[in-house]
């Protein structure tokens, strides 16, 4: 790639980041380092990387979506890491948020249903050298047991209510946020699994692509 795109791309990031991010109210500084670090271009197809540092979601084949930097932003901060954490995502869909999240997490572990987008995630995340994200092909709204508990769990996709195998599968203190409502709009919300039962959050309006799976909406 010409130097003078790849200066463009970093000039682009660092005004996403200022402009769409900081200016919202995100002030966790790790977090506004991964965005300003983190190639989102390379996360979609060529014809699209122009657009990848604008204000919205962009598409990903499919019928899937990479989303817009500021809900990666907000629902990221929401978790509250500090480095030390396995974190579980539902939704690998780009491979973008689970970038993220490893630049401030011990281990992420990402499911995602469709198998060639965990393919493509896979591919770029290993071109990238993160070591640290385990990506799996199966439904997310069971969770990954066997990897549990975890201290984050992030879904990145809409439920029609919060999946119970995912608040099963949280530690104690530990943070799911996760987008609930029906298929045309939703609600981000914030579960806090405490050692009494949970407390549950609304973070404010969002709008996600549908979590299909057992604990989720059915269908195709
Ligand atoms: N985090 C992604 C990124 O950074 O590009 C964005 C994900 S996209 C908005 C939502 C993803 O959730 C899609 O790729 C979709 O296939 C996936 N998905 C939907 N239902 C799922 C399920 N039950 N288990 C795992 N992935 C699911």
């Amino acid at each position: 790639m010409a130097m003078s795109h790849k200066l463009d791309f970093s000039r682009s990031r660092k005004r996403m980041v200022d402009e769409q991010i900081a200016s919202r109210g995100i002030e966790n500084v790790r977090l506004l380092d991964a965005l300003n670090n983190i190639p989102r271009h390379l996360f979609v197809e060529e014809a699209l990387q122009d657009q990848a540092y604008n204000d919205y979601p962009l598409p990903i084949g499919e019928k899937q979506t990479i989303s817009q930097p500021y809900m990666v932003a907000l629902m990221t901060e929401a978790l509250e890491l500090r480095g030390g954490e396995r974190v579980l995502e539902i939704g690998t869909g780009s491979g973008y948020q689970a970038a993220i999240l490893a630049e401030l997490a011990e281990w992420v572990y990402s499911i995602e249903r469709i198998r060639s987008l965990a393919n493509r995630a896979r591919k770029i995340l290993c071109e990238l050298n993160y070591y640290n994200i385990e990506i799996r092909v199966s439904d997310g709204t069971r969770g990954w047991k066997e990897k549990a508990p975890f201290q984050a769990i992030t879904v990145t996709a809409g439920a029609p209510e919060v999946p119970q195998p995912l608040v099963d599968q949280l530690a104690v203190g530990g943070r799911l946020v996760v987008p609930i409502g029906d298929v045309f709009s939703q609600t981000l919300i914030r579960v806090i699994r405490t050692e009494e039962g949970i407390e549950r959050e609304d973070l404010g309006g969002c709008h996600f692509v549908r979590l299909i799976g057992k604990y989720g909406w059915q269908g195709e």
